[in-house]
């Protein structure tokens, strides 16, 4: 099947479960979603797509307002070719959390000094260069530190040698997102030595 895609989003096509599935990643969106085939016994076809993300993350909205045209796109197409069938279309969110048990996302709670209680978290994101990339962590862990409801930054490698003054690109995802910054460890730690000093005042 060929899709005209926004010259943005890639697409990866894949088995899943037996059906043809397409997953949808955006430059800077990262992953969008994915859209399965699925050939019904009476000769018709069943697009279904999943959004990536949790629901009550507003940036799934965004993945989705991208995702849909795209599946529309894909159930005209399969209109076209089978004729006035039957293609039903269904928007549900995709698992969210790592995909796989052995992904792990490390990350590190930090507690306030006065009254023990959690005051923000620190997101490690190694692998991550692309903005895509940092997306990608910002809505697997979403449902984490949404529910956590402490302030939050997912870090990148140091680009360069590791030292106080090797600036890494940092994404503060809660409790507003803001986008990616490039920061030395020395900035980074002044900023959350005062968000601590400022716990329980
Ligand atoms: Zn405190």
């Amino acid at each position: 099947m060929n899709f005209v895609l926004p010259p943005e989003v890639t697409v990866k096509k894949h088995k899943l479960e037996g059906h043809w599935a397409y997953t949808f990643r955006h430059d800077t969106l990262g992953e969008l979603g994915r859209i399965m085939l699925q050939d019904l016994p009476d000769g018709q076809c069943h697009v279904a797509s999943e959004v990536a993300g949790d629901l009550a993350d507003p940036m799934t909205e965004t993945r989705l307002n991208i995702l849909r045209p795209i599946s529309e796109q894909i159930t005209e197409t399969l209109e076209s070719v089978l004729g006035s069938g039957r293609q039903e279309e269904v928007l549900t969110p995709a698992p969210v959390g790592p995909k796989a048990p052995t992904e792990v996302v490390e990350s590190k709670l930090m507690p306030c000094d006065r009254c023990g209680d959690t005051a923000a978290m620190l997101i490690f994101a190694y692998d991550a260069t692309t903005t895509g990339d940092f997306e990608d962590y910002a809505r697997k862990m979403y449902p984490k530190y949404s529910g956590l409801n402490v302030p939050t930054w997912i870090i990148g490698e140091p680009m360069g040698i590791a030292g106080f003054d090797t600036p890494s690109r940092v994404l503060k995802v809660w409790p507003h997102r803001e986008s990616i910054q490039q920061m030395t460890p020395k900035t980074f730690n002044a900023e959350l030595d005062e968000l601590l000093a400022n716990h329980c005042r």
